[in-house]
């Protein structure tokens, strides 16, 4: 069975302080109220990563971080590896999120090795994908999805695939308050679905956890989280407020 997940994406957000309540927040109301077998992650920037997994402890609220290197070590002035993650236990990176395409020029190539990097280090890449606007309009969307997944993902075996969560995020629906709707999230996610068993075959394609990002709030995630190929999501701007987020977390 596939997994279920609901990963938070703090991006460049919080004081320390704020992060700390934020987690003792969600820590407290999915212990109390979030029964089932849904994971729950936060991904936190990079200067809280190690307070906030002391604090989570053993609390079944993982932990992630928003990126790493393509880099094991070296002259890369501000940028953590992958082995950095490991080395204090972090078992979840997003990789490929449509911000740093766009504001650091991240490309397939790129993150075909960023991929290979946090696969090495043990850790699970939840690994982003989605059209811009104009391309959804063009009617190409579809088109560059695959594309996007082929040119990051298909050099992998369908053993470290099997360790990938992906994210479908279609840019128009990131930070802007407009959800794709539960039917074109359905349509993509099995268009990923089967693009995967192309190549993999249908049993490999079935055991991938296909995330849904863009807008996600407590009013719309059930509906969402419902389409047979939506396994979870992964959830901006919602996630900073901790009702908000484990009400999302409960519809799983
Ligand atoms: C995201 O940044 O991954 C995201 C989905 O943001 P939001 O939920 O705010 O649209």
């Amino acid at each position: 069975m596939r997994k279920k997940i609901v990963a938070g994406n703090w991006k460049m957000n919080k004081t320390l302080e704020e992060a700390r309540t934020l987690t003792a927040e969600v820590m407290g109301m999915v212990a109390d109220e979030v029964k089932g077998n849904a994971i729950t992650i936060l991904c936190v920037p990079f200067p809280y990563l190690v307070p906030l997994k002391n604090q989570l402890g053993n609390s079944s609220v993982k932990i992630g971080a928003q990126n790493c290197s393509e880099h094991d070590s070296g002259a890369y002035t501000g940028e953590v590896s992958a082995l950095m993650l490991k080395s204090i236990d972090i078992p979840y990176v997003i990789l490929g999120h449509s911000e740093r395409r766009l504001y650091f020029g991240e490309d397939a190539k790129l993150l075909a090795k960023k991929v290979d990097k946090a696969l090495a280090a043990s850790l699970t890449p939840i690994f982003c994908c989605g059209e811009p606007l104009e391309i959804r309009e063009a009617g190409t969307h579809e088109k560059l999805v695959k594309q996007q997944i082929e040119e990051a993902l298909f050099h992998l075996s369908a053993e470290a695939l099997q360790k990938i969560v992906i994210a479908y995020e279609p840019v128009w629906a990131i930070g802007t308050g407009k959800t794709a709707t539960s039917q074109q999230a359905q349509e993509m996610h099995a268009v990923i679905r089967k693009h995967l068993a192309s190549k993999y075959g249908a049993g490999v394609a079935e055991t991938i956890s296909i995330l849904y990002g863009g807008s996600v709030k407590a009013d719309n995630a059930k509906e969402l989280f419902a389409c047979p190929d939506v396994d979870g999501g992964l959830v901006g701007g919602a996630s900073l407020k901790s009702r908000e987020f484990v009400d999302i977390v409960k519809t799983m």
